[in-house]
């Protein structure tokens, strides 16, 4: 089956969620997006999903409720260090990490250890008394 790959302004429309909200999914993986290789000012093209997409939105929003948490992996091979995102931007998809790491996305940390966070994204946090969101 072949998806539809539309604007974000267009899967703003024809999802009924605002701009930000499609950025927002983009960014946590919850809708899949590529850069247009056809567009000059690198926009995304975001891909419509299928039905049940609502369940599993729903899902995920109770996910987010659950796992408040700044630490993220920025690849999804989750192979390596998670990352402190001090706050997700509305404009930019791709995020600044603490430790000045660009991800190409993010990944819900669920279950990633302490020794698994990025000892600069640390270092920064604890000088700059941020919260590390430990249990
Ligand atoms: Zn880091």
């Amino acid at each position: 089956m072949t998806m539809d790959k539309v604007t974000i302004q267009e899967a703003s429309r024809r999802l009924n969620v605002s701009q930000r909200d499609v950025r927002e999914y983009i960014r946590r993986g919850t809708l899949q997006a590529e850069r247009d290789p056809d567009s000059s000012t690198g926009r995304w093209l975001v891909e419509l999903p299928g039905d049940g997409w609502e369940d599993d939105f729903k899902a995920f929003l109770n996910n987010m409720a659950a796992a408040q948490t700044p630490w993220w992996w920025a690849f999804d091979n989750k192979i390596g260090k998670v990352h402190y995102l001090l706050q997700v931007g509305i404009e930019e998809i791709m995020p600044d990490f603490l430790c000045g790491l660009r991800g190409e996305n993010l990944y819900s940390s669920d279950g990633h250890t302490a020794d698994q966070r990025c000892p600069e994204c640390l270092q920064a946090a604890v000088s700059q008394k941020l919260p590390l969101w430990d249990d």
